[in-house]
């Protein structure tokens, strides 16, 4: 037998007069602005959306747990990550550029975000689906997005424009091959690692610090669609990978991945043979093997996922004692970056929501503002000899640091010897990619390129790519100007099936 639902009720929670009828003055005359309850529903419906994010705004995600099966208190003393401990958590994944309603499946990174509701505060990891990324400069990052979404004019992306910002920026090029391989569209978000790929600081109860880097290697292998799939699932199935999720965890199939650990000593930074805190760059297995840390499993699904994961707020300045940042740029940037987003698209009272509460008790001196839920008690200020709290510097007073002098500069980071930016995607494409990943790679480029992309900005996608290895850059300015005749190949191919069939029936 069905329970009887519950009879609908005001946002008051006054008891409604009717779910399908407004108030009228007889049956054929006009409605009351004194009715309350539709106007209430109205209103309400004009203000459901919040600012989507800029960028990452098409996304979802869900909960799980976090155990450590590994010990690592060698190297931080956060109680996150000491020997059995498990903690709650909550992570959502997203494409880059696309917006809500875009296709999961467009190529892009995919946003890995994991915020870990700890014993001693909450612990948010920002990473992605891939190590690196396209700039190591905050300097560049909203112009870099910017020339992945769309254009002034006609409002459309334009691979010109991506092409354009990438050629004129070398750093790039790691990334952009990872992104033209086959990782660039992965199968689900189930399939796909997650990294910091920013490095950061760990400090262990001793207060000997680390370099750390974070790799999350999925239990479900990687798998990754083709070009051709990929649109194929586009037109299918615009929700994918968020339908995918959720359906697994919903009959039980839980997600996991394995979190290891690349581990530098505090000291061998100043002289590795590249900068440790350029984004762009990987450290080589080889050079820092990957530590065991633990298991992170997806097992809940949210059941309101405007209020539990649209409005969840990811912010990489959530640290907990024993992790701290480092001094790459892009990180401490985004330190100030991701919270003022929050503010402006949820409202100063963010972390107050229950998907961003902590599970600990808040004692600061935030107060007030729009929609302030957590009651403020007196005193209101600090110092105080009326009993309000008052910062353990005793324990917590040595904030993460490094050594840092010299006169204000706008400049590159100090040098290293292997600082270049072409070795290591020339070596992703030579060493790790296979013959069939080369091919797929060299027609994803040559695809993109004939999607709108002009001169001189070509001839200087060609050179792009023989910095990054000379026989991938003579195929792709092959594939190219065999091609260059078609003027969109993209719509010639779809159409061609049509236009037999037309023709056929004819
Ligand atoms: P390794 O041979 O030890 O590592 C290569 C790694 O490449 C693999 O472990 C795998 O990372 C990843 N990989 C495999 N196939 C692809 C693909 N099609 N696209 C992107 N990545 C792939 O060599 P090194 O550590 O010396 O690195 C060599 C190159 O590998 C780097 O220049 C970088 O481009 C790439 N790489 C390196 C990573 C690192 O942190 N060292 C991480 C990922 C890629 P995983 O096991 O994480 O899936």
């Amino acid at each position: 037998m069905t329970a009887t639902p519950p009879a609908t009720t005001t946002d008051s929670g006054a008891p409604a007069e009717s779910d399908e009828h407004s108030l009228t003055v007889g049956p054929g005359g006009p409605i009351l602005l004194h009715d309350a309850y539709l106007i209430e529903q109205m209103a309400q419906f004009n203000r459901e959306r919040i600012p989507e994010r800029q960028p990452h705004a098409k996304g979802s995600g869900a909960f799980g747990h976090f155990e450590v099966t590994h010990d690592v208190s060698a190297y931080t003393k956060a109680a996150v990550f000491q020997p059995g401990t498990r903690t709650d958590l909550l992570v959502r994944f997203s494409t880059v550029a696309g917006e809500r309603g875009s296709p999961d499946t467009w190529r892009d990174p995919r946003g890995f975000a994991v915020k870990f509701y700890t014993s001693e505060g909450n612990y948010d990891m920002v990473g992605n689906d891939t190590p690196v990324f396209f700039v190591k400069d905050p300097m560049k990052f909203q112009h870099f997005i910017r020339s992945q979404k769309r254009r002034a004019d006609n409002n459309l992306r334009d691979h010109d424009m991506q092409w354009d910002f990438w050629t004129l920026s070398p750093e790039s090029a790691h990334q952009v091959a990872w992104l033209m391989g086959d990782r660039g569209i992965p199968r689900t978000w189930r399939h796909m690692n997650g990294y910091s790929s920013h490095t950061y600081m760990w400090i262990n109860a001793e207060g000997q610090k680390f370099w750390v880097k974070y790799h999350f290697k999925t239990d479900q292998g990687i798998e990754c669609f083709t070009q051709h799939e990929a649109d194929q699932m586009a037109a299918a199935d615009t929700d994918y990978h968020m339908r995918d999720l959720f359906e697994h965890i919903r009959d039980g199939e839980y997600p996991s991945w394995t979190l290891y650990m690349q581990i530098m000593p505090y000291e061998e930074a100043a002289d590795y043979r590249f900068n440790p805190f350029d984004l762009t760059k990987v450290w080589p297995h080889g050079d820092h093997p990957l530590i065991p840390v633990g298991r992170m499993t997806l097992d809940r699904n949210p059941t309101d996922n405007h209020a539990e994961i649209e409005q969840a707020a990811f912010q990489p300045n959530n640290l907990v004692p024993g992790i701290g940042p480092s001094p790459d740029r892009m990180l401490l940037a985004r330190l100030f970056s991701y919270a003022d987003a929050h503010r402006h698209r949820i409202g100063a009272n963010y972390q107050q929501l229950p998907t961003n509460a902590p599970v600990v008790d808040v004692h600061s001196y935030s107060k007030d503002g729009a929609m302030a839920y957590r009651k403020t008690t007196d005193p209101v200020y600090a110092p105080n000899s009326k009993g309000g709290p008052a910062a353990d510097t005793e324990h917590h007073g040595t904030p993460p640091s490094w050594e840092a002098d010299g006169a204000l500069m706008r400049t590159a980071y100090v040098s290293h010897p292997e600082d270049d930016d072409w070795s290591q995607p020339g070596t992703l494409v030579r060493e790790v990619m296979d013959d069939a990943a080369r091919d797929r790679l060299v027609d994803n480029v040559v695809g993109h390129l004939l999607n709108g992309v002009t001169e001189p900005v070509l001839e200087r996608a060609f050179e792009y790519w023989t910095n990054i290895d000379e026989k991938i850059g003579a195929r792709i300015a092959q594939g190219v100007r065999a091609k260059a005749d078609e003027k969109d190949p993209k719509a010639a191919e779809q159409g061609s099936p049509a236009r037999r069939t037309m023709q056929e029936k004819a």
